[in-house]
């Protein structure tokens, strides 16, 4: 570990991370979310980064202030198209202390916002940022004695039905939350694999490589506070690191609302109103 000062004033420590652990953690309570540098000098700190970590940029300013975010080469990991940036680099005429980053760790809930919403005039703090069941809705739809059969885990679910085996896994749906504040909501749901998927999953479940597995397929099992059916939609299966639920995608061609949110992301507002929908 080795401590640096930019050309502007900031201070920030490096390592060679080589096999040990870095910070790949993502998506997990704890986890860093979003890194901000505050300077003074865009410009220098711009070039500063880009040649000492190769981060690449696009211009976000607004009236006022000069706003840059920025990306690690190879950040943008293809199941999550919605978060190619890692954080920005913000400029202010004269800083209001020293220049410095500040890193934003994930918590349990999205903190929100102090103001007005803008959609119904509350104000939205401390929301519940993981939403989901425990199970796959099918789970209760068999009788008792396939349920004797059954095996349920917090990940997976092998489920006995009508003479065949259905294989579930648990995985998350995340939805990019963009006003007031850029944030994520996470769908933790069910999505059905065929019995191949479900061998590749299990043959690969300690193995510290696994995130290297190729997507799988699988039909989401959950049925969400959607006006239109959720259960069934075609999802790809990403699968991450040992003791990380895999990440799953709605088929982009999908024309269903939740595509659209998990594409486009959604407002803080209707984070609240999910919490809502789940609650009557
Ligand atoms: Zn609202």
């Amino acid at each position: 570990m080795a401590h640096f000062q930019d050309p502007t004033g900031a201070a920030f420590s490096a390592w060679q991370a080589g096999s040990h652990p870095g910070i790949e953690l993502v998506d997990e309570p704890g986890a860093p979310l979003w890194m901000d540098l505050m300077t003074t000098d865009l410009d220098v700190a711009q070039r500063f980064y880009a040649a000492v970590f190769g981060l690449s940029y696009t211009d976000a300013s607004s009236a006022g202030m000069r706003y840059s975010m920025f990306s690690v080469p190879g950040g943008a990991r293809p199941a999550e198209p919605h978060r190619p940036r890692q954080g920005a680099i913000r400029a202010f005429r004269r800083a209001p202390c020293p220049a410095g980053w500040r890193i934003v760790a994930m918590v349990p809930v999205i903190s929100g916002s102090n103001r007005p919403c803008a959609v119904c005039r509350r104000v939205h703090h401390d929301l519940t940022r993981v939403l989901g069941t425990s199970a796959p809705d099918d789970w209760l739809a068999v009788s008792e004695g396939e349920r004797m059969e059954a095996e349920l885990t917090p990940d997976v679910c092998i489920l006995p039905c009508h003479g065949t085996t259905r294989h579930f896994i648990r995985g998350h749906i995340q939805l990019p939350v963009v006003e007031p504040d850029p944030d994520v909501f996470v769908w933790s749901v069910w999505t059905e694999v065929d019995e191949a998927s479900m061998e590749c999953i299990a043959r690969s479940w300690s193995d510290p490589n696994r995130a290297a597995t190729a997507p799988l397929s699988g039909w989401l099992a959950t049925e969400l506070p959607y006006e239109q059916p959720t259960r069934g939609l075609q999802l790809t299966i990403y699968t991450r690191d040992p003791g990380m639920a895999p990440l799953l995608m709605v088929s982009a061609g999908s024309k269903h609302p939740l595509a659209g949110e998990q594409r486009d992301g959604i407002a803080l507002h209707r984070v609240a109103e999910f919490a809502e929908l789940l609650a009557r």
